[in-house]
């Protein structure tokens, strides 16, 4: 029998692909990766058997897999990079199979998108501890937990994975034979983190039980605006010792501006709307939140900016919370208007970014640095970006800062903005008007190229910095820079697992 045969007898011949255009379009991802194999076949699965089912059919012929949730990533994780590679793509496991309000989690089929997660839960009163990326509207809970995202990662109880050989494994206390409930981790050691951030190297996800919290009785948002990079760092350095819950982003002046009129923009109109209907606003307060509910750009002038949401369990907890960040922030800040944070928590999900205001092409790339050295890194980022000017403007590239703190570390992320050809991938990810834009811009291979090996660089500066890293793939080191004996160690686990590498085979071979 063909492969695709098999394969279909496994999924239904519906779902699998072998067409050209379809094997083309889920080869790339939203960076572009030149050059770069193709998949042979699409193979999307119902369920968790018939993942194992299709990994044991491949286990037999030695055929190399990529694994694909929402395909919302930019590091070449699920880029095919062996000829002959199946893809699974995992869209279609998408089902909540439990929502377990007593013991506090639900559990998700891995090709689940954040934003239905989130949709699952309400009228529960209960939330996810971890908040899912931006890109939840389209990304999935497994392509989450498989490229590590800056949260706390303590809120997975428990995985199901499909290994190389086909067989299905759990992990916690669902692993048990008998009484199996996902409601605890660290039931003997932690396999639950093995796979976490594995980029999708040791298994396939098939589900996963993620911890559920009451929503926040009171949340109280504010902004700051800084006149400089290292302002601004210090200002998160003082957040992060906080360490009270919340969420926080910075912005670069370039993001300042552009949020307001892209990224956030329906959120702050329609969030500024109903705060002006509900007659609760005074003064300034008042002023900023008709200029954007009329599509005017409230930041005007503003620089560095930083956005928090402090949360708490009481009116009284949230007020005492934002005001420790207040006095964090003053220290070299001064008070804004607070909309963005208000319409981040409105519309938590959003793609939009994935490309700049005129649909020009984006690469972000991440480095999670210890408080200690942040201020330093970004006087060296601001210096890097310096001593590329001249070149970056002949190719018209452009970068741009997101900016996190969180207990214990500060982010740090620039991205890359450049002329280029938009992909199908973004285009079906855009509404019809916006689409209907971009679809011509031709390719700049010169500034892709440009941006390619400039964003190696960054993540070399990084490293000297003794920065860490989430979404690792193929875009940052991993196994290079572990020390030999652990380096050892890692490699033993993947053989152990998948001793021909025919899982994300490069994936953090780096
Ligand atoms: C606009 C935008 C905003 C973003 N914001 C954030 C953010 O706030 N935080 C953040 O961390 N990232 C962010 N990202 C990056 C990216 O979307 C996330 O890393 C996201 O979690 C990827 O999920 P996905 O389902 O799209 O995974 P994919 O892109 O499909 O896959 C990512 C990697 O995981 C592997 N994988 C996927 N599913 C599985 C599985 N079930 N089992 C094993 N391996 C698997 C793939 O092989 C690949 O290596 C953003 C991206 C965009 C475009």
């Amino acid at each position: 029998m063909l492969a695709s045969e098999i394969f279909a007898a496994i999924v239904g011949a519906r779902h699998v692909h072998t067409d050209a255009r379809t094997c083309a379009y889920f080869s790339r991802d939203i960076f572009f990766w030149d050059p770069a194999e193709t998949v042979v076949a699409v193979v999307a699965p119902a369920d968790a058997a018939q993942v194992a089912a299709v990994l044991a059919a491949t286990a037999e012929v030695g055929t190399p897999v990529t694994v694909r949730g929402g395909g919302m990533s930019y590091t070449g994780g699920y880029v095919p990079t062996a000829p002959g590679t199946v893809m699974i793509d995992l869209r279609r496991l998408n089902r909540v199979r439990e929502i377990n309000e007593v013991d506090q989690y639900v559990a998700v089929e891995a090709g689940a998108s954040w934003e239905s997660v989130t949709a699952a839960l309400t009228n529960t009163g209960l939330r996810t501890s971890i908040s899912g990326p931006y890109s939840g509207s389209v990304s999935t809970v497994g392509g989450a937990l498989s490229q590590g995202v800056v949260d706390e990662m303590t809120g997975v109880l428990a995985l199901e994975v499909a290994l190389a050989n086909g067989s299905l494994v759990r992990t916690g206390s669902a692993a048990r034979h008998d009484h199996p409930s996902p409601f605890f981790r660290n039931f003997g050691p932690d396999l639950t983190g093995l796979f976490i951030g594995d980029g999708g190297t040791l298994g396939v996800k098939t589900a996963a039980t993620l911890a559920l919290e009451p929503v926040p009785v009171a949340k109280q948002h504010a902004s700051f605006a800084f006149e400089t990079f290292p302002a601004i760092t210090r200002a998160m350095i003082g957040c992060s010792r906080l360490r009270l819950p919340s969420r926080i982003m910075g912005l670069d002046p370039k993001k300042s501006q552009n949020a307001p009129r892209v990224g956030f923009k329906s959120a702050i109109e329609t969030v500024a709307k109903v705060a002006l209907a509900s007659n609760k606003l005074s003064g300034g307060l008042r002023d900023a939140f008709s200029m954007a509910a009329a599509g005017r750009n409230f930041m005007e002038g503003v620089k560095w900016s930083l956005h928090i949401t402090a949360e708490g369990a009481s009116e009284a907890a949230a007020d005492a919370a934002i005001d420790a960040y207040r006095a964090a922030c003053l220290l070299e800040g001064r008070e804004i208007p607070n909309l963005l944070p208000i319409a981040l928590g409105a519309k938590p999900f959003s793609v939009r970014g994935f490309l700049g205001p005129q649909g020009e092409r984006w690469v972000p790339t991440n480095a999670v640095l210890p408080p200690s050295r942040a201020e330093e890194a970004s006087a060296k980022v601001l210096e890097f970006f310096a001593a590329r000017r001249e070149r970056m403007q002949a190719h018209g590239i452009w970068e741009s800062y997101m900016l996190g703190a969180r207990p214990g570390f500060v982010l740090i992320e620039p991205s890359f903005y450049w002329p280029d050809e938009v992909s199908a991938l973004h285009l079906d990810h855009l509404d019809a008007a916006t689409a209907a834009r971009f679809k011509n811009h031709g390719a700049s291979l010169d500034a892709r190229r440009c941006v390619l090996e400039m964003r190696r660089d960054l993540i070399e500066l990084f490293a000297s910095l003794g920065a860490a890293h989430v979404q690792l793939a193929r875009a940052y080191r991993y196994q290079s820079r572990l020390d030999p004996a652990t380096q050892q160690l890692w490699h033993r686990v993947r053989d152990a697992l998948d001793p021909d590498r025919r899982l994300n085979r490069t994936n953090l071979d780096g």
